[in-house]
């Protein structure tokens, strides 16, 4: 058991899960990086050192201490043996990763119109073999465990159809898995499936993208190639309803999953996605007002101004503590009423 431990946080290289957890470090020295500490949600000053092996936060009152595990356990409310299992099921080395060479990420184009009916039917077969690992095997279960650990329960997980793809390999975790043969792109070669949780994007009585979350590597999100943008979740706008825009899929699932009856989630899904694609502006623009929550960064800063510039009933907005509707209610504690308070304050 002991030495297992340590191959765990051997493997594990806690200064970039941070970096994919918070993002881009405020200052970064050879051994370490520094955050604002998530734990006791600071505000002004920035706590919180990360080293490859471990975390400590310097904030007076605070002084929350640990290695990845600990990480794991006190941000995702998972007991020591969840954040174990959940750190087994993602084996790869980070460090180790890094040394590869970087897949080259699959870069949709983005149209104004669904992807032809021969990628849709595709990708909806990606969709069953998704759900069906998800739902039914055991590296699934563990996906499944990611989920819930994000606060994301069942019912909006079968509501999304989100799904599973395992990689069995190393290679398949770098590069993805070819599901089908006979699917290729433009230039021959088979489409490549990224291996993670399964995203599809359904609207409108279409499958407009697929994207993957992945548990390792970087690119975090990866879009499967040939698909088109939605505006997603955008199927269960309510009229009358203030539209909430965000950017990521699990803030608008959560956002919906706490608050259907206030507000209708829906995400962007893509930071680079920074252009609003014509086809949705009529649902967009019939609702009352549009509460958007984008990070202040490059690409959240540069759609609020293509949405505002389209509705004069845009309010800009952001949760009350953590870095987005996902994070806030895991600070929550999962629980729906903080959710709800807030989007009535701003709504
Ligand atoms: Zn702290």
């Amino acid at each position: 058991m002991y030495s297992d431990l340590e191959t765990i946080k051997a493997q594990h290289d806690l200064r970039s899960i941070a970096r994919s957890e918070l993002g881009n470090p405020r200052t970064s020295t050879a051994r370490y990086d520094v955050y604002r500490c998530p734990f006791h949600n600071e505000h002004h000053g920035y706590s919180l050192q990360v080293w490859a092996d471990g975390f400590k936060c310097y904030g007076a009152k605070c002084g929350v201490t640990g290695d990845v595990i600990t990480w794991h356990e006190m941000r995702y409310h998972m007991s020591k043996a969840e954040a174990i299992r959940f750190l087994r099921g993602d084996q790869i080395p980070g460090v180790k990763s890094k040394r590869r060479p970087a897949p080259a990420p699959a870069r949709p184009v983005f149209l104004s119109e669904p992807p032809p009916a021969e990628w849709q039917r595709f990708a909806r077969a990606v969709v069953d073999f998704a759900d069906e690992q998800l739902w039914e095997t055991a590296p699934g279960e563990k996906a499944l465990g990611y989920l819930n650990a994000r606060g994301i329960h069942d019912h909006t997980i079968q509501a999304a159809q989100l799904g599973y793809i395992p990689a069995r390999d190393d290679r398949e975790r770098t590069y993805g898995r070819v599901l089908f043969d006979d699917w290729r792109k433009p230039d021959g070669n088979p489409v490549r499936i990224a291996c993670g949780i399964v995203i599809p994007h359904f609207a409108d009585d279409h499958l407009w993208a697929l994207r993957v979350r992945r548990a390792v590597g970087d690119p975090k999100y990866m879009g499967v190639a040939g698909g088109s943008k939605a505006l997603y979740w955008s199927d269960t706008i309510q009229p009358g309803l203030p539209v909430l825009v965000v950017e990521g899929e699990f803030d608008a699932l959560i956002a919906w999953q706490c608050a259907a009856d206030l507000v209708s989630p829906v995400a962007i899904a893509s930071a680079s996605n920074a252009d609003v694609n014509p086809y949705w502006f009529p649902k967009l623009m019939a609702a009352p007002r549009i509460l958007a929550r984008f990070d202040a960064d490059a690409a959240g800063g540069k759609y609020l101004p293509k949405l505002a510039a389209l509705s004069s009933c845009v309010v800009p907005c952001q949760v009350p503590a953590g870095k987005d509707v996902n994070e806030f209610y895991v600070m929550s504690e999962f629980r729906r009423d903080p959710i709800r308070c807030w989007l009535m304050e701003v709504s």
